[in-house]
């Protein structure tokens, strides 16, 4: 019996599993698919902290400590890049978002500049377009390669000694009186556990809702282009001031752009690729904005289109929280667009609530219960990127 069991293997769990294999203790991830199969393989990838809430900055701080040293300290290579995040202002009125967004995250203590007009973005960036009037720089974000990162994670967990039981489906955690004691598989094994982690992005309701919780999740849509490789065009992720977009160039040169978040008329249980194939018409204004932001896009071959969902919640804070009212669980899901970035801190958290250490981060504002007491209200178009 492991210590721990993992149910999802995204960066959040692939990132658990590393941590709690290293301190010595016995962990099981299962993965319904295979690594990274869902958001986390989905992503943009940006490594942000700039746009933060204030509850997650000090997290995505230290996720950026972390990430400068994955590459050594898994044995393997992330893609990691620390080149900058710019934001950027196509409009008058977004010029003015921006200013305040830089004021508001200087004020956090985040190292944060305004670039007053495009001579300035050009001079970071001279691939940017000559119609962009301003934005945001954020010297210390970047990107990194999602799928290679997760598997990095998973292997070098491996190597301490967790199991990764990929294409393992959970259909239930198991409880007696208020303590998990484990899961069931699709497949109706059952496997004991002292602690259980639930980190399955979109599909956490539907296993904590048996259990009497409930995470208000509204699934999202972000459609996605990548290119064929090209010349090196420009090394920070771009976003823009109302979230419409964002982009960066891989380390093998291709372009990756998404588009803002948008509705997805379906339901999360069951869903299949073709629920997830990007309307033509999205793929246009994606295009659009794009070009806009980056004219030599115009040119990129395209070699894929997807679609990715996003795990909102209201407040667009994820829970992270082991105070379920269940003894022996830990909620991890919710990202809400931006988990990727803080991967490796979640995972370090997520260790220290299922070995019963102290975090070193305040985890008030990603408590579960907060979504009883507060009432569900619409949040304003989140960041991604
Ligand atoms: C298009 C797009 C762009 C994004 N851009 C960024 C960005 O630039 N920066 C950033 O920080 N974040 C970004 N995000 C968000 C980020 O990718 C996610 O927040 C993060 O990857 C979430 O990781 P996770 O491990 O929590 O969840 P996931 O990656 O969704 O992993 C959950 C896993 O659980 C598995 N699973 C589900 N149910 C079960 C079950 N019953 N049994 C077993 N396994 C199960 C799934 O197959 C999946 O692999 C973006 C997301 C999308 C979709």
């Amino acid at each position: 019996m492991p210590d721990v069991i993992i149910v999802g293997g995204g960066i959040s769990g692939a990132a658990a599993a590393y941590e709690i294999a290293r301190a010595g203790h016995s962990v099981t991830l299962f993965e319904a698919r295979s690594l990274a199969a869902m958001a986390s393989g989905w992503t943009l990838g940006g490594v942000r902290q700039s746009g933060r809430d204030p509850a997650e900055l000090p997290l995505a701080k230290a996720a950026v400590e972390r990430w400068g040293g994955l590459d050594e300290e898994l044995g393997a290579t992330t893609g990691y890049r620390r080149r900058g995040n710019l934001r950027l202002a196509r409009t008058e009125a977004e010029v003015e978002i921006i200013r305040e967004l830089v004021v508001r995250q200087r004020e956090l203590g985040l190292a944060i500049d305004y670039l007053p007009d495009n001579a300035a973005i050009r001079a970071i960036a001279p691939a940017i377009g000559p119609a962009i009037l301003a934005a945001s720089f954020c010297p210390g974000d970047g990107h990194a390669d999602p799928i290679p990162t997760v598997r990095a994670f998973a292997a070098a967990a491996a190597r301490y000694g967790a199991t990764i039981r990929e294409g393992t489906g959970v259909r239930a955690l198991t409880r007696t009186g208020d303590t998990v004691t484990g899961i069931e598989t699709s497949d109706r094994e059952i496997v004991s556990a002292g602690r259980v982690i639930l980190a399955t992005g979109i599909h956490a309701p539907e296993l904590l809702r048996p259990l009497g919780l409930d995470l208000p999740l509204r699934v999202k849509l972000v459609c996605v282009m990548q290119s064929v490789p090209l010349p090196p065009l420009f090394e920070q992720v771009f976003g823009v001031a109302n979230a419409d977009a964002a982009g960066r160039q891989e380390v093998d040169g291709r372009l990756r752009v998404t588009t803002g978040i948008g509705d997805w008329p379906h339901e999360p249980v069951s869903w299949t690729m073709d629920a997830l194939a990007p309307r033509a018409a999205d793929i246009a204004v994606l295009i659009e904005r794009v070009t806009q932001v980056l004219p030599a896009a115009a040119d990129a071959g395209i070699a894929r289109l997807w679609g990715g969902l996003i795990d909102l919640t209201p407040d667009a804070l994820p829970a992270i929280d082991a105070h379920t009212g269940l003894d022996g669980l830990i909620v991890a899901a919710g990202f809400s667009g931006h988990g990727f970035g803080i991967g490796p801190v979640t995972g370090e958290i997520l260790a220290d609530l299922a070995l019963a250490r102290q975090p070193r981060f305040d985890l008030t504002p990603f408590r579960l219960d907060r979504f009883l007491r507060e009432p569900a209200t619409d949040v304003a178009l989140t960041l991604h990127g």
